[in-house]
């Protein structure tokens, strides 16, 4: 079985007032993630591990900064964009593991939801997508409750030839 492994990072900073939102769920705080889009980091990171996988470049190769249709968007699309170049390569995704790092608000809570909505989006399995979350015991940015860092590994595995020969 031909298999591929991706990593993906994120990292974006904290600021007051600003919706937050992780994993496509809405999150009560009194902080947000600064972006151009909805400064949703858990998905950026998951896209790029796909992408990545495939050697397909990143998110900000794909869905630019620059680019005005990209303002506030909702992450989940350029998820559900990524899972369609993954399929389209003939691949499927095998797991999903992800860790979040953040200081606040608990994330534990709302993992079930994350899953839940990221899973309907990428058309998976709930038990081929795991979310971890810890802290970063007040050392660092994230300590200082200055931002968010993830981290993604994902690992496809192909189910039908592609044209590009991955
Ligand atoms: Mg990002």
């Amino acid at each position: 079985m031909k298999l591929r492994i991706g990593q993906g990072y994120d990292v974006h900073q904290l600021a007051a007032g600003v919706p937050l939102v992780l994993g496509g769920v809405p999150i009560p705080h009194t902080h947000g993630l600064k972006s151009h889009s909805d400064g949703d980091a858990l998905t950026h990171a998951l896209c790029d591990a796909l992408l990545g996988a495939l050697s397909l470049r990143d998110i900000g190769y794909h869905f630019s900064d620059k680019d005005p249709a990209n303002k506030g968007r909702n992450s989940l699309e350029f998820l559900r964009i990524v899972m369609e170049m993954v399929r389209n390569e003939g691949y499927e995704v095998s797991n999903i593991d992800v860790t979040v790092i953040l200081e606040a608000p608990k994330v534990n809570p709302h993992v079930p939801a994350m899953k839940q909505t990221l899973c309907e989006t990428m058309s998976i399995r709930l038990e081929d997508l795991s979310i971890k979350a810890t802290t970063s015991e007040t050392l660092g940015f994230v300590g200082r409750r200055e931002g968010i860092s993830v981290f993604a590994v994902a690992l496809l595995y192909k189910v039908t030839e592609s044209h590009a020969g991955l």
